[in-house]
């Protein structure tokens, strides 16, 4: 099957006799994947269906558990297992503390980690069904979840189908074994060959790979390699992230000792622009900084980031941000479930954006998108961010940026040195 089309696939829950929850759906969708219009889409979703104006929100659920912690990883993890029970019990909770706007209805459900497909598959379903009576979630909700290669097995992709997921983002990295084993990953390309395999072959799915760039050995050939093997896969949706090294783990110190095993600034942005040409000739559409999608395939819990749309957070260390305000839970998983046991939000830290902080904020999330933001917001921005309005006029006049029919937006060389423009922003 055209990966494409599973986008538009049923939610495996539509069928007749669903699974649990199906009974609080409702079926009014208008969020949708935005179809390409010419060269130059104006927004990333699809004008709302006339007449429908409900609002919609998302939800990411953290799952911290890991079974040993990758050499890259800086993410809120806990290797402590032994602690899944009393977390789910303590999401459980905090579901009931989430104060949702009224009338609003989940659009997306995010289950990333950590690693989510090492919570018992029951375990998972019970907590999709929690989250879908506790709150109004859409026939045809994104429901994605994260999962490693080793995780995948037969039994764990029909619980997940069971339970309502139909996205499923998957942490490769890369096909390379040698690299696979610089990352400390747990997984090798035949075990990440066969995980992918048995995903593509599930109906109404979408399957997203992770790949890497910057990983220690890393060259242009062995890339090439991974992307060959990712296109004969043709997954729906491919990210791609930039090994970021200003962040402490593991590879600084192997960096400190043999940095000849690490690609420097100009070979990485030759493979993001490899990435980018041999995606985009294979019918890719890099449509933000780090994301590729088949027509119809953009991930529509990711947009609501990028386009500053409400997501509530759900789980020690889970971000949550309305375009207004944003927030973020406690990170400490004992710290966490202790709050949560007494019935109070376990929030590390909340704000409230000034107006000028959401402008900014607009112009950051905005300027990721192809698309990029309105020449309108742009001009607001010169005025409140003298500086800005500098840099952004040399990332024209250079080429980096382009303004047109009323929009701004980044070249992907342009995505690669996007920092030194949003340093004027913060
Ligand atoms: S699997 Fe992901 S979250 Fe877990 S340790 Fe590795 S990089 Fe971190």
């Amino acid at each position: 099957m055209d990966p494409g089309q599973r986008a538009g696939a049923a939610h495996p829950q539509a069928l007749p006799g669903g699974g649990p929850g199906r009974a609080d759906r409702r079926r009014c969708r208008h969020v949708r994947d935005q179809p390409s219009d010419g060269d130059r889409p104006l927004s990333p979703f699809e004008p709302r269906r006339p007449g429908c104006t409900t609002p919609t929100a998302g939800l990411y659920v953290h799952l911290p558990f890991c079974a040993s912690r990758c050499a890259y990883c800086t993410f809120a993890v806990t290797t402590a297992r032994e602690h899944i029970a009393a977390y789910l019990e303590a999401l459980r909770v905090e579901i009931g503390l989430i104060d949702l706007d009224p009338g609003t209805i989940l659009d997306t459900v995010y289950l990333g980690g950590g690693t989510p497909s090492l919570v018992p598959p029951d375990d998972l379903q019970r907590l999709i069904d929690a989250i879908a009576q506790a709150f109004p979630l859409y026939e045809e909700a994104e429901v994605t979840a994260e999962a490693n290669p080793e995780d995948v097995t037969d039994g764990l992709v029909q619980a997940w189908l069971q339970a309502g997921v139909n996205r499923i983002s998957m942490g490769v990295q890369s096909f390379n074994e040698d690299e696979l084993r610089a990352l400390d990953r747990r997984h090798d390309r035949r075990t990440a060959l066969e995980a992918a395999q048995r995903l593509l072959d599930l109906p109404g799915v979408q399957l997203n790979l992770d790949l890497m760039l910057g990983i220690p050995g890393q060259d242009m050939r062995s890339l090439r390699e991974s992307l060959r093997v990712l296109l004969d896969l043709s997954p729906a949706h491919v990210s791609v992230y930039i090994l970021e090294m200003d962040k402490p783990h593991r590879l600084q110190a192997l960096k400190r000792r043999y940095p000849e095993r690490f690609a420097g600034e100009e070979e990485t942005t030759a493979m993001y622009l490899e990435v980018h040409e041999t995606l985009g000739a294979h019918g890719y559409e890099h449509y933000e900084v780090s994301n590729f999608a088949r027509p119809g395939a953009r991930a529509r819990h990711n947009l609501r980031y990028w386009s500053c749309e409400p997501v509530h957070a759900l789980g020690m260390a889970a971000h949550g941000a309305d375009g207004n305000r944003r927030w973020a839970n406690l990170d400490n998983l004992d710290a966490y479930i202790g709050a949560v046991s007494e019935r109070t939000r376990p929030l590390a830290w909340a704000t409230t954006l000034s107006p000028r902080e959401c402008l900014a904020e607009r112009l950051l999330m905005g300027l990721r998108l192809r698309e990029g933001v309105s020449s309108e917001l742009v001009n607001s921005g010169r005025v409140s961010f003298p500086e800005f309005s500098l840099r952004l006029n040399e990332f024209l006049e250079l080429g980096l940026a382009s303004e047109h029919s009323g929009r701004v937006w980044f070249s992907p060389r342009g995505w690669l040195v996007s920092n030194e423009l949003f340093v004027t922003l913060v």
